[in-house]
Parts: C-alpha cells; structure tokens; sequence
C-alpha cells in the first residue's frame, strides 16, 4: 500500500518538530516544510535525530505568503494531511508588526486553502487556530462554542484564518479543521515565551550565569500543556470521518507568578514576592537576593486575563487524553534547560 503523504508547514518550530516525529512514527511520508534562512535553523529536527533525508523525510521550501510556493508543492505532491503550522506565533511581536503578522497569519493560510481547492481538493487540511481567539470573554471554561473577542493583531489575523478554514469546508466541501489550541509549552519551546523565559532564568540564576530575571504581567491566566500531547489532537483531528473544529487544552489554570512558584521549587528554589504591579520583587529566599523584577517593556498593549479551556469535545470524539499535567511539564522543560546550562 502506498504511504500516506503529510506536508507540515512551520517544520522548525516546537509543534512542527513533534508532529513530524509522531507522523514518522506512524509510517507517514512527511515532507517537512520551511522558509529560506540565512542560518541553520533545524535544531529542534536535529535533537529528533531529523538532519538528512531518508525514504521517509524529505524538506521542502515554502514561504507561506508566496502563493506558487503554496501551490507548486500542493500540486505536485497532492498529500493525503497538509498540517499549516507555519505563523508569526508572538503575540508581543503582532504589535510591532501587525502587518506582517496578517500576511503570513491570514493570507498565508488562504495561500494554502486555495491551493488545496484548486490543485488537491482531496486533502486533508488541518489549521493551527488559538485560544488567543477568546480574548476577554465572559464564560470562565472555553469551548467550541464560546465567542471570539480578540484583543491581539496575532488573534485577529488567527480569527481570519480560523473563519477561512470553516468557509472552505463548508463552501466547498473540503476537509479543513481548526485546531483551537490553548498554550502549549516544552523543551522546543521559544525563548521569547513566558514558561521558557522563566525555566531558563531560574536555571542561569541558579548557576551563577544570570543576575536576575525581567518579567511583565505576573496576573494573567494560562491553560498550560505540553506540546507532544497537542500534536497528537492534531493528528487525531484528520483522522475523523468528518471535518470539525476542536478545543484542546488541560481545564486546568494557573497564573504566571505560579508557573514561577512551581518552577522555582522544582529546581530547589523558593521565592518570596514583595511590593505590588510594576514595584513587585521575587527574593530568592536562600541568598535574600532580588532574582525577579517587572519591566513595563514585556507588558502587552492589551492583555488576555484569563484562559482555561473545556475541551470535553476532543475527549469525546478523539478519544484525546493528555499525558502532561503542568508539574511534569515543568519537570520535562526544567531538566532539558539543566542539561543545556
Ligand atoms: P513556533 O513559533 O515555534 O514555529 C512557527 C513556525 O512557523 C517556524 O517554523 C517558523 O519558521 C514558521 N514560519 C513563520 N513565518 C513563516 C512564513 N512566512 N513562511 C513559512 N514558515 C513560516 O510556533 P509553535 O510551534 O509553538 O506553534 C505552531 C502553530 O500553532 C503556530 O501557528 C502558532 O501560532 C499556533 N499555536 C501555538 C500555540 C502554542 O502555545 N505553542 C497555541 C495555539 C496556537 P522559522 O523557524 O523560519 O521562523
Ligand atoms: P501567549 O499566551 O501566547 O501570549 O504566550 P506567552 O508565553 O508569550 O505569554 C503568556 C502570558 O505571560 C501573557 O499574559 C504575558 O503577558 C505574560 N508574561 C509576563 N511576563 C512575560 C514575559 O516576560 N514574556 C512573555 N512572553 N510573556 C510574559
């Protein structure tokens, strides 16, 4: 029998690294998918041990905002899975550059839902959508059916492609889903994002290599999980007999003064805050030093309060379980960054 095809966009990214090892692991041919860069930037690859071609993995180029890029690969490969993982995925950055960040984000995507319709109306499409998308609203639990109230250009230009994919499926029958994935964290975690930023502080302050830690917003909420139980939904989602939009997320939410907290203690630390907002210290309670301070550069303009996802569709219909609560996500990201540092 032939092997299923999968083409994965953002294939050096966290989620694009985790999904190509399940997707290997499950017999596929995948085709990994990235844009032109000055540097290596495949590490997350290399460490899956991903560096050379073999029967069953190849790379391809693609910038998703160039439309034959899109297409040629679309045509010519005509995948069984085409997972568009590929975004401008900082929602600090989507202020600064909320153009760029439409482009790729929104038009990006429509590259690739068109391409699909035109050239390979038969496969299976799968979009990374957020729960950025939520915004502020009033419910407490996040499912399918909650409002969308987004408050970053990163949600709005998301919130574009998220009703994108819907239209393609419906207009035109195609298989398109939304993933509407809460934040998801691991070892292949950015630096720039909060859970890495902290781990690989505390991590420096406790050998000796960092002062002390610059932190924004200590209040807001986030539903936390890790990475390779997501792109298992992922996976699943293009499994089903019919096309539909899932949630996917623990239930469970914590603040990132906790994610600290937990954190902190995890590597042996315990920290005592002082003062409040902008004038609150985190003392490490060993050394009596100051090892974390708030800086207004790293609040947002507007800020997503509070997340916590119901996600009791995929558990029904995927038969999705997560393997990770945030304590062992912790200690997953907390013993890579020691081996690392
Ligand atoms: P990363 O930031 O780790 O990876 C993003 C990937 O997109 C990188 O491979 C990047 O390539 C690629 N990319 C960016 N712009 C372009 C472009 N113009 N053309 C082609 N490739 C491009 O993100 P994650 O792996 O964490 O997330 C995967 C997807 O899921 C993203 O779409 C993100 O927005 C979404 N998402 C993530 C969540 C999370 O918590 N992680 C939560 C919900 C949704 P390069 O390395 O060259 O920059
Ligand atoms: P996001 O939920 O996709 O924006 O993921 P991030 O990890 O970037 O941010 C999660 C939350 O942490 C947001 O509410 C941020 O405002 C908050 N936060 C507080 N300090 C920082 C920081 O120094 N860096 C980042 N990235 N986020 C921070």
């Amino acid at each position: 029998m032939n092997k299923k095809i999968a083409i994965v966009t953002g294939a050096s990214g966290q989620d694009g690294a985790y999904l190509i090892e399940l997707l290997l692991k499950k017999n596929y041919r995948v085709i990994a998918a990235l844009r032109r860069n000055s540097n290596v930037n495949t590490s997350r690859l290399s460490s899956l041990g991903l560096d050379y071609v073999t029967d069953n993995f190849s790379k391809a180029e693609i910038e998703l905002t160039e439309f034959t890029n899109c297409s040629n690969l679309i045509s010519k490969l005509k995948p069984s899975e085409f997972y568009n993982l590929a975004a401008q995925s900082f929602v600090k950055t989507s202020f600064a550059q909320p153009i760029y960040t439409t482009h790729v984000n929104s038009l990006g995507v429509l590259n690739c839902l068109e391409s699909i319709r035109n050239f390979s109306p038969k496969t299976k499409f799968y979009q990374a959508s957020t729960s950025e998308m939520f915004g502020n609203p009033k419910n407490k639990k996040m499912s399918e059916s909650t409002e969308f109230d987004p408050v970053s250009p990163y949600a709005v230009s998301k919130l574009y492609s998220y009703h994108m994919t819907k239209i393609y499926r419906e207009a035109y029958k195609l298989f398109c889903v939304n993933g509407i994935l809460f934040n998801h964290e691991s070892p292949f975690r950015g630096q720039e994002f909060v859970t890495q930023k902290i781990i690989t502080g505390l991590v420096k302050i406790k050998k000796n290599k960092q002062k002390f830690l610059l932190l924004g917003n200590l209040d807001s909420y986030r539903d936390w999980g890790h990475a390779k139980d997501y792109v298992q939904a992922m996976w699943l989602m293009l499994q089903q007999k019919k096309p539909s939009d899932y949630v996917v997320s623990t239930g469970k939410t914590f603040t990132i003064r906790d994610f600290v907290n937990k954190s902190a203690k995890y590597l042996g630390m315990k920290i005592i805050w002082k003062g409040n907002g902008l004038n609150e210290v985190g003392y490490d309670t060993i050394t009596n030093k100051p090892i974390i301070k708030i800086n207004k550069q790293f609040y947002r303009p507007t800020e997503v309060n509070y997340l916590r996802g119901d996600s009791s569709k995929a558990k029904k219909v995927l038969k999705w379980k997560p393997n990770y609560n945030l304590d062992s996500l912790i200690a997953d990201m907390c013993d890579a960054a020691i081996r690392k540092y």
